[in-house]
């Protein structure tokens, strides 16, 4: 599968990553720690969300797991299994009844709260915690998808389960601001390192930045690797709305400022935060 994945890519020139799962969740009255349960609790709203994406001509479609935290238990009421399985089987019934040549991510967060010394979650329990979710549904997808994260510690705690767990391509994204650092301090040097000590299928950036912020910081990001570089930027920066976070940004604007990061050499592309299906469309249509 590891093939042929980076085949496609090879034929087509780019792959197509999805667009935001969880944002447009919050920004339609979800509780962000509810975003998971609606796996299970309202099914179909999940498999819209899925199709949309396979019909806007999506490569790559992600599971809506991202929240599956260490404490997911408790703020929803479902077992990390339960919240994974049903996000993946949804996902894999969606791309199976569209007939298309999608691969499946199965999305994964970080933890959601501090390692030491920041805070009191030690490694042993972080690593723990993505074993299980990564065992929990990995034997089914394509693709691991780890992304957003700040702390180097902590994806390096998911990087070492999914070695231990899964045989699955990783694709593994930390989250910069425009100083290149993360908000946790780590520098695109810290993940150079880690990426070069552990080899992931492919590194990327996501979240925190429009495309244009994200073009500078990427471009000189690309050249500290030699892995392949994917890029999710969000639809420009969130504004509260009635106390809701919503992501405001002209589609088309976003859309050419991905483009511009595909021909920048970063072959695989998609959105985050705020980012929809329409997005997905334009973006693959300025591309082709
Ligand atoms: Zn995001």
């Amino acid at each position: 599968m590891h093939n042929s994945i980076f085949d496609k890519l090879t034929k087509q020139g780019y792959l197509l990553m999805d667009g935001s799962t969880g944002s447009l969740l919050i920004a339609a009255g979800i509780e962000p720690a509810k975003v998971a349960a609606v796996n299970i609790e309202d099914p179909d709203k999940i498999s819209n969300i899925y199709k949309k994406y396979i019909y806007a001509g999506c490569d790559i479609i992600s599971s809506n797991t991202f929240g599956v935290s260490m404490e997911i238990e408790k703020t929803s009421g479902y077992t990390k299994q339960q919240l994974i399985k049903s996000g993946v089987d949804l996902l894999i019934s969606a791309v199976n009844e569209s007939e298309s040549n999608v691969f499946t991510a199965l999305d994964i967060g970080p933890f959601g709260g501090l390692l030491e010394p920041f805070g009191t979650t030690t490694y042993a329990q972080a690593l723990e915690h993505y074993k299980q979710v990564i065992s929990a549904a990995s034997d089914k997808t394509d693709i691991l998808l780890l992304e957003t994260f700040a702390d180097i510690n902590d994806i390096k705690a998911a990087l070492s389960a999914a070695k231990e767990v899964s045989d699955k391509p990783v694709f593994a994204s930390m989250t910069f601001g425009k100083n290149k650092k993360t908000y946790m301090g780590v520098s695109f040097n810290d993940f150079a390192d880690l990426i070069a000590e552990t080899k992931p299928a492919a590194a990327g950036l996501n979240c925190s930045l429009t495309p244009e912020e994200m073009l500078p910081v990427i471009t000189e990001f690309k050249d500290m690797t030699d892995i392949h570089i994917f890029a999710q930027p969000n639809m420009g920066n969130p504004i509260q709305k009635d106390g809701i976070t919503v992501y405001q940004m002209d589609k088309k604007v976003f859309a050419e400022g991905v483009a511009q990061i595909y021909h920048s050499g970063v072959s695989i592309v998609g959105g985050c935060c705020g980012s929809d299906d329409e997005c997905m469309r334009l973006i693959k249509e300025i591309i082709k």
